[in-house]
């Protein structure tokens, strides 16, 4: 489409301004105008909207069929090559040069021109990231968690074996006479015990796919707030827009306990239920048409279908007072009958959580139908002391590693004592916030170490103490050994007097 020359414009002297033909917005806001004869102008978004509703007719199957494409082609590749020639005279003619564009080639950006995104073709598939085969055994799955997540071993196993289940029942595909049922996961456990890490790990070692979304964004469609299907197209980004690979994805919902049935209520509860019911389908698994590259769907962003159907959902949450309903429930069961305990014997009890049913998750809030789309249930414990301390030094890639990685590229050798460790984690404790406390923790003590060291080209090796980290001390510094000079000497005099206490 061309633009006709501005004349009218500078004749006008710039007083008028141009108003778009169909939005009736002026220039000033609608921006540059396409001018079309008969003093018609249209803004850049009405001309785009105008020739995506173009490009997707159909003329009836048309476009579908390879004759009339092949024929169009052709024409399509004369007209070209004649283009040139006819240029000038074109413009002596004064006929508008009306062409059909391709409109992908003016934005660069590469805009479908069906707002469907066809799913790739069958022999790309075979370049998916594992296939069947290669899709380790469950107890290889564990043993490479655990290179990554300290305890929690009822929760790895359980995990695992869904997993394999799970990628198992993906590529068989639905058998002849039984179909295998999908098995999404319910996480429960105390926050920073892991949930969110367990679920990274998971997807970083299957290569996989992963969105994370948070279940207290999520409402009813038409309310403010993210649409329950948001959550696919996050998967499909994170997928690089490949739908074959999101539907082989995992979506880790988390705060899952924040969309419980909310009680007592008379209004609409439209972030609660209305949530968990709008998941069924999703979970148990369904077509949906997910925006591409966006969040909310609208005219300009093209649309992608995604089945659910073999999409692994992971739901965690915390579920606070959760152990108390546990509780509840086991206290009633033991106090009736010859078998009757005492009372308080489930108050002592640590690991309350494991001892879960549906019954409580549904006494909880969520619906039945939800819960039992959700049908393996794994606990978490909450992290006790010695667990933060192997958090601390024993995962591949733990924060102690990581510090002493750095420190090691200014050639120095970062240790921690057994007792700095420990009151690390006994501060951690306090803060109840699980192993998460641990890193601001141990940021906030090595900011001095991280400004200090490497000030000093000497200093070989720094020892955080116990006494440093309970602020009654300071860390050992060791000089390296083999460049004494008188100078350094001194220097390291002077440094060994200096603590770092602040
Ligand atoms: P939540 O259970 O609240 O989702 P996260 O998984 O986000 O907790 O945990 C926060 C951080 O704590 C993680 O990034 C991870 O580094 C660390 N962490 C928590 N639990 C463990 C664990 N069992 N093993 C190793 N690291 C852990």
């Amino acid at each position: 489409m061309s633009e006709m020359d501005h004349s009218d414009k500078q004749e006008n002297g710039q007083e008028y301004e141009d108003v778009c033909f169909i939005c009736r917005r002026p220039e000033s806001k609608a921006g540059k105008m396409f001018h079309l004869p008969n003093h018609i102008c249209v803004c850049d978004d009405c001309m785009h909207k105008t020739m995506d509703a173009v490009s997707q007719y159909d003329y009836q199957g048309m476009l579908n069929n390879p004759e009339v494409l092949n024929m169009l082609n052709t024409q399509f590749d004369q007209k070209n090559k004649q283009k040139d020639e006819d240029e000038k005279e074109n413009e002596t003619q004064g006929f508008p040069k009306i062409n059909f564009i391709n409109l992908a080639d003016l934005t660069g950006d590469g805009i479908p021109r069906k707002q469907k995104i066809r799913k790739k073709s069958g022999q790309e598939k075979e370049k998916a990231s594992f296939d069947i085969r290669s899709i380790p055994a469950p107890h290889k799955i564990k043993a490479r968690l655990d290179q990554y997540v300290i305890g929690q071993e009822y929760a790895k196993k359980v995990i695992s074996v869904a997993v394999y289940n799970h990628y198992k029942r993906v590529f068989t595909g639905t058998m002849d006479e039984i179909e295998i049922e999908k098995s999404n996961i319910l996480m429960i456990g105390p926050t920073g015990s892991g949930k969110t890490y367990l679920v990274k790990t998971l997807a970083r070692l299957l290569d996989v796919p992963l969105a994370i979304a948070d279940a207290t964004s999520l409402t009813e469609a038409g309310y403010i707030g993210d649409d329950i299907e948001s959550v696919v197209s996050k998967l499909l980004a994170a997928a690089d827009n490949d739908v074959e690979r999101a539907e082989q994805g995992i979506i880790f919902i988390d705060e899952i306990d924040k969309i419980a049935k909310k009680q007592n209520t008379t209004s609409r509860d439209v972030s609660g239920e209305s949530v968990q019911q709008g998941m069924l389908k999703l979970l148990e698994g369904a077509e949906v048409e997910v925006p591409v590259g966006a969040n909310s769907k609208n005219a300009m962003v093209p649309l992608a279908t995604v089945n659910t159907r073999n999409i692994l959902f992971i739901c965690g949450g915390a579920f606070p007072d959760l152990e108390e309903i546990i509780r509840q429930r086991l206290r009633k069961q033991t106090s009736i009958g010859f078998t009757a305990e005492l009372r308080d014997k489930w108050d002592k009890e640590k690991d309350i959580l494991s001892r879960v049913t549906v019954e409580d998750i549904r006494n909880f809030g969520m619906i039945p139908e939800f819960i039992g789309r959700l049908p393996v249930i794994c606990t978490l414990q909450g992290l006790n002391q010695d667990m933060l301390v192997r958090i601390l030094k024993e995962p591949k890639n733990a924060i102690l590693k990581q510090y002493q990685k750095l420190l090691e590229l200014d050639e120095v050798k970062l240790d921690f004592t057994d007792g700095a460790l420990e009151a690390i984690a006994k501060k951690a404790m306090q803060k109840d916030t699980g192993a998460r406390a641990l890193r601001s923790i141990i940021e906030e003590f090595m900011l001095d170490i991280m400004y200090e060291i490497p000030k000093d080209e000497n200093i070989g090796r720094v020892t955080i103490t116990r006494e440093y980290i309970e602020g009654t001390g300071g860390p050992i510094i060791d000089i390296r050994s083999n460049s004494y000079s008188l100078g350094d000497m001194e220097k390291m005099n002077a440094i060994e007097e200096t603590s770092y206490n602040s």
